[in-house]
């Protein structure tokens, strides 16, 4: 029975749409797919013990079912330069249902697109995508837009290596062969510790403005070059960046901070003028050095004590990083003014429509600028036992060592707060990690 449409309901959510092409009778072998693609393979055996069990497993396990699969993107990178890898990603003919059929331990994400995701012990995720390409003209909507809507069209590995942001992302290994398969000139780039996007980086950029912000993350976090073609989209194109999917700039940012390069990565978007784009009123308090009395060096001093502190404990608080981030404008807001929370939210409320910084944040930056003057006066009072006070003493701890002040008072306050460590240690090993949505 059809239902009839009520007029009354909202419009169907956007749902993914799929191209899939019909199977053909014979079908061609590997050699055949790669035959007339451009594709380089260079022998370069990766260290074993660095590739991670599991992702290798389920690459064996595609194999042997008859799939090509590779390791792909960030990981070979990583590893190639030297790194230790995030996480390992899977690239591979099979379509989602039949990765589901080979893992018991796997489930299909994504409204966008289908990955699969296999999960193992300790919350590790492998994430398993099939090969996609961009879809053609004909599969767009009709316009003269350049920003990437629909990318849900599965395609060959040479269109999937084609279809991603730089040349050094771009690169499968080929775990039995031991060799890396480059289609875009990846390999001499990480030769060349140098990124450089695959295509015309103006078009590039426009289709995904969040790509600058990539571009700059890998460049400070892996300490790479950048293309001066590159490097010169990157500054022409980042009025772009007003159009990017806001939770999607957020997101970035945080990525650009919690990868433990804080200090080069603000650098580098203060100097493209993208910061000025994203957060216009920290790019400004850093341009004027004479009003706020080398606040750039405050600035600037914060995001190594924060790169350290990252380095020493592996992670950090989204809250205390984004509150170190808008500290000091925040702090310049605010000083001296009688209403201090009127004029913490009236700079906090632009920002947070600007790159859709979550409520739960934005909330703790507002409480932790109200405790940090009294922590830094010494008044702690009931907030001592509140749950944001460890976040404000992380906080207060950054804005004495970045003005040179002994911060011995706040590792007392500290040691006061921190209860006694649990006698037995648990976590809980089945929960699976939650991986951030890429586009
Ligand atoms: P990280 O180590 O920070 O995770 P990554 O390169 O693995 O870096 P991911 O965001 O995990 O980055 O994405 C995995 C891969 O997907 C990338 O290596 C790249 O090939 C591709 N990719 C990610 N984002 C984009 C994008 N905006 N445009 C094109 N390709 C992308
Ligand atoms: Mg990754």
């Amino acid at each position: 029975m059809r239902r009839r449409s009520n007029p009354d309901l909202p419009p169907p959510p956007e749902l993914p749409s799929f191209t899939i092409e019909p199977e053909e009778g014979d079908v061609p072998s590997v050699q055949e797919r790669h035959a007339g693609t451009g594709l380089q393979r260079h022998d370069a055996p990766l260290d074993e013990d660095a590739i991670d069990p599991d992702a290798a497993k389920v690459v064996r396990r595609l194999e042997r079912a008859g799939h090509q699969a590779y390791l792909v993107g960030g990981c070979v990178r990583d590893l190639l330069l030297g790194g230790r890898p995030k996480d390992f990603d899977v690239a591979t003919s099979a379509r989602p249902d039949d990765v589901r059929g080979l893992f018991r331990n796997c489930r299909i994400i994504g409204r966008r697109f289908r990955l699969a995701h296999v999960l193992f012990g300790g919350g590790k995720v492998v994430e398993v995508a099939t090969f996609r390409r961009n879809p053609t003209e004909a599969e767009t909507d009709e316009d003269d837009d350049l920003l990437i809507r629909s990318d849900n069209v599965f395609g060959e590995a040479h269109e999937d290596a084609l279809r991603r942001d730089f040349t050094i992302n771009a690169l499968f290994y080929d775990l039995d062969r031991r060799q890396v398969l480059d289609w875009c000139g990846g390999m001499p780039d990480v030769v060349a510790r140098t990124i450089r996007t695959i295509g015309d980086p103006g078009v590039r950029f426009r289709e995904d403005p969040v790509r600058i912000l990539r571009a700059i993350k890998f460049a400070a976090r892996l300490d790479l070059g950048i293309a001066p073609a590159v490097y010169d989209a990157m500054v022409m194109n980042r009025g772009e960046l007003a159009r990017a999917a806001r939770p999607r700039i957020f997101e970035e940012i945080l990525r650009l901070m919690r990868a433990g390069a804080s200090h080069r990565s603000m650098w580098l978007l203060w100097e493209m003028g993208c910061m000025a784009v994203l957060l216009p009123e920290l790019s400004a308090f850093l341009d004027d050095d004479e009003a706020t009395e080398d606040g750039s060096a405050r600035f600037f001093g914060m995001m190594s004590l924060l790169d350290r502190k990252m380095k020493e404990d592996g992670v950090a608080d989204d809250i205390v990083l984004m509150t170190a981030l808008l500290y000091e404008p925040l702090e310049e807001a605010a000083a001296g003014v009688r209403d201090r929370m009127g004029a913490v939210n009236e700079f906090l409320d632009p920002v947070i429509d600007r790159i859709a910084m979550p409520r739960r944040i934005a909330d703790a930056i507002r409480r932790i600028m109200f405790m940090v003057p009294r922590i830094l006066a010494g008044k702690i009072g009931r907030f001592a036992r509140t749950d944001l006070f460890l976040p404000a003493l992380d906080v207060a701890e950054l804005v004495l060592a970045a003005r040179g002040r002994s911060t011995s008072a706040i590792e007392a306050l500290r040691r006061e707060a921190m209860p006694p460590p649990p006698r037995e240690h648990r976590r809980p090993s089945s929960l699976p990690r939650q991986r951030g949505a890429r586009r």
